[in-house]
C-alpha cells in the first residue's frame, strides 16, 4: 500500500502548493521512490473543462482524455509521471457520483449525507491505484476553512485515521507576511491557519512557510511551538527565480528529509539530484537569448497558456538559450499592421483558443510568418488559422473560415475549411457528437496516434513516423482541401491513422512553418524537452543570427 502525503494550504491562495507538491514528488523520485500526484478541488464544476482560461488558467489534458487543473501539468513536468483521469477530482464530480448512485438506488433507501456518503466517495477516490506506488501525494485546492473544501478535509482526516499508523502525513503551506515598517516576519496568520486545521481534526506534520525573507531561528522555534510541529519540520520557502530551482531549493532546506522523518523512514535513501542540477545549470547559464511572440487571445493571464510558456523554456534548455516569450493580443493585428510588432521577434507562436474573437489577427500573424520566412508554430487553433490563411491567400478562397465562428455567430458566412467533427475513431471505437451536445467533456480529448509522412520535416524532428499526442478540440481541418492546399505549398505531413483527420501541416522550403492539431506543450518536461519545442527554439536561434 502507498504512503500518503496530504498537502493543504492556508492564509492566502496561490501560495505555490502545486509547485511544492510537484517538487516534493521529484525529490522522492530522486531518492528512488515511485510517486503519483493527485489534486482534489473544492469547486462545484464537474471538471475545469468548462471554466474560462481567464478565471482558472489553462486546462491540462491527460492521455486518457480528462480535462484537469493546470497543477497536473506541474506534476507531470516535475515527475514525468503521466497523469490520469483519476488524478483530478472536484466536489462537483464527487457529488455527481454520489447523486448518480442515489438515483440508481445503490444506497438502499438510506438518507444521503456528507458524512459518510460524500466522504466515503472522496476516500475511495483517494485510494485508487493504492498498490501501484510508494507515495501518493494529494493536494487539496483552496485554503483551509473554505466551505466547499470541508468534505475534502474531513475525508483526508478520516483516511489517515483508518490507515495503519504512520502511513499518512499532512503537510500545510502558509505565508509569513513581512512588515517593512517594523522589519518583521509575522507568524500569527500561520498560527491561525494551523489552529483552523486542527479544529477540523488535522494536525500538520510538516509546515512549509512561504516567505520573502529568511526566517530567523527564533521565529522557526516560535512557529514550531505554537503550531505543534517539530522545528526541523518548519520549512522556509523563499521565492525563486525559476520554478525549476524548486526541487533543489526544497531539498536544501530539508523538505524531503522532514517528510521521510515524519514517516519514520530512517535511514532515508540518499537522493540523486543530477537531473535537477543539469536543468538548473542550463536555466542559469544560457549562451544567448531568443525572443518569441505568442499571438493569442487569453494574453492577460499568463496561466492561460502555462504549458506553452513552460515548453518554450524547455526548448530553451535544449538549446542552452534563454527564451523571452512575449504575449501579444491578436486583436491588435485586426486594427494595425502586424509588421512593426512582429519584426522584433525571432519566431511566432499562435496557441490554442476558442471562439472567433482575435482570429483574424492570428491569421495576419500566420501570413506575416509565412511571407517573411519567420519561424511559425501554430498549435490547435493556431494550426487551423494557418490553414485558413493559406486557403484564402494562396488558394484564393476569400471566404474560407471555420464552422466554429459561424456556429458562434448563428449565421453562415464562411466556406468551412475547418468544420465541426461529428464522428471519429478512438482506437476501434467510433465516437459521435452533435452540435447541440453538452459543452463539458465532449471534445476530441486525450491521446491519439498520428502517422507522419516519411521524409517530412516533422518526421525528421520526431525521429519517427508514429507519434501520439494529446488533443482538445471540436473542429478539424477538412481533408478534402488537401490536394489543392498541397499544390500551393502547404503539405499535410501528419494524419490520423485512418487518413481522415489532418494532424500536421508544414511548408517545405520555409525555415520552420508547422501547424499541429494537438497540444505538444502538454508533454514537454525540463529534463526531456519536447522535440517540436526544442526544434522551434533552434529555428528561432537561427533566425536571430540572420537578423
Ligand atoms: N476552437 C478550436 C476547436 O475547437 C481549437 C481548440 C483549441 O485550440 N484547443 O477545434
Amino acid at each position: 500500500m502507498a504512503r500518503y502525503i496530504f498537502i493543504t494550504g492556508g492564509v492566502v491562495s496561490s501560495l505555490g502548493k502545486g509547485l511544492a507538491s510537484a517538487a516534493l514528488g521529484a525529490l522522492l523520485q530522486a531518492r528512488g521512490y515511485t510517486v503519483r500526484l493527485r489534486k482534489l478541488d473544492p469547486y462545484l464544476n464537474v471538471d475545469p473543462g468548462t471554466m474560462s482560461p481567464f478565471e482558472h488558467g489553462e486546462v491540462f489534458v491527460t492521455d486518457d482524455g480528462a480535462e484537469t487543473d493546470l497543477d497536473l501539468g506541474h506534476y507531470e513536468r516535475f515527475t514525468g509521471v503521466a497523469a490520469r483521469k483519476t488524478d483530478s477530482v472536484s466536489s462537483g464530480r464527487i457529488y455527481q457520483n454520489v447523486l448518480d448512485k442515489e438515483r440508481r438506488g445503490d444506497y438502499l433507501g438510506k438518507t444521503i449525507q456528507v458524512i459518510p456518503h460524500v466522504t466515503n466517495e472522496i476516500k475511495e477516490w483517494i485510494a485508487i491505484g493504492d498498490m501501484e506506488v510508494d507515495f501518493m501525494l494529494c493536494e487539496i485546492g483552496g485554503t483551509v476553512g473554505d466551505i466547499e473544501g470541508l468534505p475534502f478535509f474531513e475525508g483526508i482526516r478520516q483516511f489517515g485515521q483508518e490507515r495503519p499508523r504512520g502511513q499518512c502525513i499532512y503537510m500545510h503551506l502558509t505565508l509569513l507576511p513581512y512588515l517593512a515598517a517594523s522589519g518583521e516576519l509575522k507568524t500569527k496568520p500561520t498560527q491561525h491557519s494551523v489552529k483552523e486545521l486542527r479544529s477540523i481534526g488535522i494536525a500538520p506534520d510538516v509546515l512549509v512557510c512561504r516567505t520573502e525573507h529568511p526566517i530567523p531561528e527564533k521565529e522557526i522555534a516560535k512557529i514550531a511551538l505554537f503550531c505543534n510541529v517539530r522545528p526541523e519540520a518548519v520549512i522556509p520557502a523563499m521565492d525563486l527565480k525559476s520554478i525549476y530551482e524548486a526541487p533543489l531549493a526544497y531539498h536544501a532546506v530539508g523538505l524531503d528529509q522532514a517528510v521521510l522523518d515524519a514517516f519514520g523512514i530512517s535511514p532515508a535513501p540518499r537522493p540523486d539530484l543530477r537531473r535537477w542540477e543539469a536543468v538548473v545549470d542550463a536555466v542559469h547559464n544560457p549562451d544567448g537569448e531568443v525572443r518569441i511572440a505568442i499571438v493569442g487571445k487569453y494574453t492577460q493571464l499568463e496561466d492561460a497558456y502555462k504549458s506553452i510558456a513552460e515548453a518554450l523554456t524547455h526548448g530553451g534548455i535544449a538549446n542552452r538559450v534563454k527564451v523571452r516569450a512575449e504575449w501579444l493580443d491578436s486583436e491588435i493585428f485586426e486594427r494595425e499592421d502586424p509588421a512593426p510588432y512582429l519584426e522584433n521577434y525571432d519566431a511566432i507562436l499562435v496557441p490554442g483558443g476558442f471562439g472567433e474573437r482575435g482570429t483574424e489577427g492570428m491569421m495576419r500573424a500566420a501570413q506575416f510568418a509565412r511571407e517573411r520566412n519567420v519561424p511559425y508554430f501554430g498549435i490547435c487553433l493556431g494550426m487551423q488559422m494557418a490553414v485558413i490563411e493559406a486557403t484564402r491567400n494562396l488558394m484564393g478562397v476569400k471566404h474560407a473560415g471555420s464552422e466554429e465562428f459561424d456556429h458562434e455567430a448563428g449565421q453562415k458566412r464562411f466556406e468551412p475549411v475547418v468544420y465541426h467533427l461529428k464522428e471519429w475513431l478512438e482506437g476501434n471505437r467510433t465516437i459521435k457528437r452533435e452540435i447541440a451536445d453538452d459543452k463539458g467533456g465532449t471534445m476530441r480529448l486525450g491521446a491519439y496516434n498520428a502517422v507522419l509522412t516519411e521524409g517530412s520535416q516533422i518526421a525528421q524532428i520526431y525521429g519517427t513516423c508514429a507519434i501520439s499526442e494529446r488533443h482538445r478540440h471540436r473542429y478539424e481541418v477538412d481533408v478534402t482541401y488537401r490536394e489543392k492546399l498541397e499544390k500551393v505549398g502547404l503539405k499535410f505531413s501528419g494524419m490520423s491513422p485512418d487518413g481522415r483527420l489532418p494532424e500536421i501541416v508544414e511548408i517545405p522550403g520555409h525555415p520552420w512553418f508547422m501547424g499541429v492539431q494537438f497540444h505538444p506543450e502538454l508533454k514537454s518536461k525540463p529534463f526531456e524537452p519536447h522535440p517540436l519545442f526544442a526544434d522551434f527554439v533552434r529555428a528561432a536561434v537561427e533566425q536571430g543570427r540572420l537578423v
